[in-house]
């Protein structure tokens, strides 16, 4: 770990923390749920997906059995709400496939594994990329990953520590070698980090003046 990154890194949380408070995600009832809203995320806003996990437990089918069971074109008008919701329909009932057919549906069992075994099969799944693996371990398993995104790669970029072309695989090391591996301080950075992103970073005009991490920004800096 390189101690002066770290500290800079500290310092960032606190700053957001202040700003934005304690976000306490990930905003589910259960683990499953969890999972399903990091599958019914992707490329829509988050108002859509609560909209789709309570059409699914209206219905009662918000459960692994549930959506293993339920009937294709059902799940695909309860979930349409959230775009592209034939693919996610898929990812769905596959991810459930996999949990009755290798787990006895136990995700318990699933989450068993260490964090490398359990990332690996995940992206085996159809339609399961890195953001959505790393949110399920992190935020349903419990394990400590750094999840990424699109802002953490705006917002750090913008700040100087790498560039915005930087990989995934990079990015999310930067954080994992530089900060203590710590489930529950890894969840709230994350959380401050979409916090920062969606109130103040915009991609254009960002609001750099109510911004907690403005004294310490290139970007803000060199845009004044
Ligand atoms: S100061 Fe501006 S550019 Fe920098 S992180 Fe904050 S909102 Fe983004």
């Amino acid at each position: 770990m390189n101690k002066k990154i770290n500290n800079k890194l500290l310092e960032i949380y606190n700053s957001m923390l202040i700003k934005v408070g304690t976000r306490n995600w990930w905003p589910s009832d259960t683990e499953f749920e969890t999972i399903v809203g990091a599958i019914l995320t992707q490329f829509v806003a988050w108002k859509n997906v609560t909209l789709a996990i309570n059409n699914l437990k209206n219905e009662k089918l918000l459960s692994i059995e549930g959506i293993y069971n339920a009937n294709n074109e059902k799940l695909e008008e309860l979930i349409r709400c959230t775009r592209f919701y034939k693919q996610k329909a898929r990812r769905l009932k596959e991810f459930c496939a996999h949990i009755v057919n290798k787990y006895n549906g136990d995700l318990e069992e699933f989450f068993d594994k260490d964090i490398n075994a359990l990332r690996d099969e995940l992206l085996s799944l159809y339609g399961i990329g890195e953001e959505t693996a790393d949110c399920i371990i992190l935020y349903a398993a419990y394990k400590p990953i750094f999840v990424v995104d699109a802002y953490t790669r705006r917002i750090f970029s913008r700040l100087g520590y790498f560039k915005e072309d930087i990989s995934y695989k990079d990015m999310q090391k930067f954080f994992m070698d530089n900060l203590e591996n710590r489930t529950a301080f890894f969840n709230e950075y994350h959380a401050q980090i979409d916090g920062i992103g969606s109130h103040y970073c915009y991609s254009k005009n960002p609001d750099c003046i109510n911004c907690p991490l403005n004294k310490i920004c290139k970007w803000s800096k060199e845009n004044e």
